[in-house]
């Protein structure tokens, strides 16, 4: 039988009773019900049915139909943790075959068109610049680059940047995106004032930099731009919005997430979805002149930043909406 059906009879409760018909009964979880009244039966193709015969909940499942409202609280009902419910909705989606982008969606997989053609990374770069004199195109190019990053205080080094000279791109930074180590995407940043600022390829639900969140931290900071991320090696969302799939992704690393959001209108937006999603917020006391994680890194280093950012974490709602009021206006 599929993971759905399987995990919600594990989940049952353990006395229970088996009829001739199919239906096992047990005290329903939905209600104060002390009489057994609760019906679960496994319907042809694997689908399930609920009914309490006492207070009247209902709700099914088949393969192919994502899980309903109705369903999500049977099986919060029955204790099924949290995690396991994200994972059975994901398998819920990836069942439905009428639904092929939204599984493309959830987790990001290798895509076959990765960096830009001839992009080099920094590693490779660095032989450039032991060239002899006169061979300066590549390697003036690449010590802008490296310029750029160190401007922004992010070591060129730290994380597997590539820089290409590809027309369109020889001005940019590109950050692959990585994902169990494969690249999945990537955006390029121009290091001048070309427009548009940034150029990406990237699918909708992916997190950035979540591969380098092994450490012994216990939270993770979220942002919304990959260089705020790289600043103090948090995540990014690359948007404003949470996706389930991000928030899922997120949460399977089991810490603490703290959002830092940008301070405009979106950024509100993102706040008010991190506090339904039950993520942590901080929004720091920064000192005048600083706008976001990377300024404040260039400005204060990364130990005074992730101190800001880790003594205004809250997860207090009504304390969060409150200091959201000021942060916002100021
Ligand atoms: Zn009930």
């Amino acid at each position: 039988m599929g993971l759905i059906t399987d995990t919600l009879q594990t989940y049952l409760p353990s006395k229970r009773k088996h009829t001739p018909s199919g239906w096992i009964s047990f005290n329903a979880p939905c209600c104060d019900d002390k009489r057994q009244r609760g019906g679960f039966i496994v319907n042809a193709g694997d689908a399930v049915s609920y009914h309490c015969f006492n207070c009247g909940f209902k709700c099914s499942w088949q393969p192919g139909r994502h899980i309903s409202q109705k369903m999500n609280q049977f099986m919060r009902n029955l204790n099924i943790p949290d995690d396991t419910i994200a994972q059975l909705r994901l398998e819920a989606l990836r069942l439905d075959d009428n639904n092929t982008t939204e599984i493309r969606s959830i987790i990001p997989k290798f895509d076959s068109r990765a960096l830009p053609l001839d992009a080099i990374s920094f590693e490779e770069l660095t032989t450039f610049l032991k060239l002899p004199d006169g061979d300066y195109a590549v390697p003036t190019k690449f010590a802008e680059s490296v310029a750029y990053l160190v401007d922004r205080k992010i070591d060129p080094f730290e994380y597997p940047f590539y820089w290409t000279n590809k027309v369109g791109f020889n001005n940019r930074i590109i950050i692959p995106f990585l994902y169990k180590g494969e690249i999945v995407g990537w955006t390029a940043r121009a290091i001048n004032d070309a427009k548009p600022k940034y150029l990406s390829e990237q699918q909708p639900g992916y997190v950035f930099n979540l591969d380098r969140q092994q450490d012994d931290r216990a939270f993770v900071i979220v942002s919304e731009g990959p260089f705020d991320a790289l600043s103090i090696n948090g995540c990014a969302l690359l948007g404003a919005e949470i996706k389930d799939s991000q928030n899922w992704l997120l949460k399977q690393l089991g810490k603490e997430l703290v959002l830092v959001p940008d301070r405009d209108a979106a950024g509100k937006a993102t706040l008010e979805q991190a506090l339904e999603l039950g993520w942590s917020v901080s929004m720091p006391n920064w000192p005048d002149g600083v706008k976001d994680i990377n300024d404040a890194v260039v400005k204060l280093g990364r130990l005074a930043t992730l101190w800001l950012i880790v003594s205004a974490k809250e997860s207090n709602n009504l304390k969060i909406q409150l200091r959201a009021k000021k942060w916002f206006n100021e």
